[in-house]
């Protein structure tokens, strides 16, 4: 999409380069805020937040607002939620999505409850690679995390989904001082007897959620808890990686990943933009501040138009969070309607 813009002083760029000139490459797509979980630590304290479904992007809006950022360079999309896999009818947007020029990475996070059921048509549609949410290896743990007794039928989509070829899979575990913090060292375990990416994210204080931690775990002290399984060798980055710090035990098939949004954080290399299920863009996570796209495309503006929106907003991304300072305003959008 070359030549949209008239370029001068006050002409937004016209590719997804930001003020700090980070080259933005990657559009996290929220399809839902629905859920079949109900994580304490994600989802609002009130009840769950949904929207009506007249207010959620329809499929061929979503793949309307993906051509058109994928013109200005994005080319790496995950799918995400509320949980994705309760949408209905995803799969054949999935295969279309996978056929859009220019996207050449589809990945998907999910929590793993319809993993089983799915995975093959997942794997058809073209999505190579998950990344899946385990709090715990413990079923009564993980019912009282989640509030649902189904951490086997999890455990066994996980595994399916490794004889089924995926690779890699990343295991996101959100590190909760007194929740669960006592199976750490048996998550990183893992990585011993299976090939997945076992990541350890910090919690960050997002939306009304019915926990929110005093004392929060850092990388630094889960690195601490770990340590008793041995060394961790430090992994080179690679192109498409995340913003997850890689290391590896020594004789371990699998790797231990730390994303640190807190402690450590990557701001000055984000290269993601969310579109939530609602139609808004968020330059930031960490940020209440979005765009609306929504309306516009509702509005029947063309795509150069909607182009226009979009860069313009990312003019707004943020430099960096502020959620160490002490006036950092909580986020008040929940995780579940961002998507993570
Ligand atoms: N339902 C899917 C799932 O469970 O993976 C996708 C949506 S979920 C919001 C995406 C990720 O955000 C999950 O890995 C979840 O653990 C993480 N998450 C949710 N709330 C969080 C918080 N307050 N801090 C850190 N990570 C959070």
């Amino acid at each position: 999409m070359n030549g949209v813009h008239e370029k001068g002083n006050d002409s937004p760029p016209d590719r997804l380069v930001d003020r700090s000139d980070r080259h933005l490459d990657y559009l996290r797509v929220s399809i839902t805020d629905h859920c079949n979980l109900n994580c304490t630590y994600c989802l609002p304290f009130s009840s769950q937040f949904k929207q009506s479904h007249r207010d959620i992007l329809r499929y061929e809006e979503i793949l309307h607002l993906i051509q058109i950022f994928s013109d200005l360079g994005i080319s790496k999309i995950r799918i995400t939620g509320g949980e994705p896999l309760v949408r209905k009818e995803i799969f054949p947007f999935l295969t279309r999505l996978h056929e859009i020029r220019g996207i050449d990475d589809l990945a998907m996070t999910t929590n793993g409850l319809l993993l089983q059921d799915h995975l093959v048509k997942i794997k058809s549609a073209g999505i190579r690679r998950l990344n899946i949410s385990l709090d715990s290896l413990n079923p009564e743990n993980y019912h009282r995390i989640t509030g649902h007794d189904v951490f086997q039928k999890v455990w066994e989509g996980i595994l399916a989904a490794e004889k089924l070829g995926f690779h890699p899979i990343k295991i996101n575990v959100v590190a909760l001082r007194g929740i669960n913090d006592h199976e750490l060292t048996d998550m990183a375990k893992l990585s011993f007897s299976h090939p997945f990416h076992i990541r350890f994210i910090e919690y960050m204080p997002i939306g009304d959620s019915a926990m929110q931690p005093e004392n929060p775990l850092f990388t630094k002290e889960i690195q601490e808890r770990i340590a008793s399984l041995g060394e961790l060798y430090p992994i080179q980055r690679e192109k498409m990686d995340g913003p997850a710090r890689r290391f590896r035990f020594k004789n371990a098939i699998g790797e231990i990943g730390f994303i640190s949004p807190i402690s450590h954080h990557f701001c000055q290399t984000c290269n993601r933009l969310r579109l939530t299920a609602s139609g808004f863009l968020r330059t930031c996570l960490l940020s209440d501040h979005q765009t609306d796209l929504k309306t516009p495309l509702r509005s029947g503006f063309s795509d150069q138009q909607i182009a226009h929106v979009i860069l313009n907003a990312i003019r707004l991304k943020p430099t960096s969070h502020d959620l160490n300072s002490k006036q950092a305003a909580q986020i008040a959008s929940p995780m579940s309607a961002i998507g993570g």
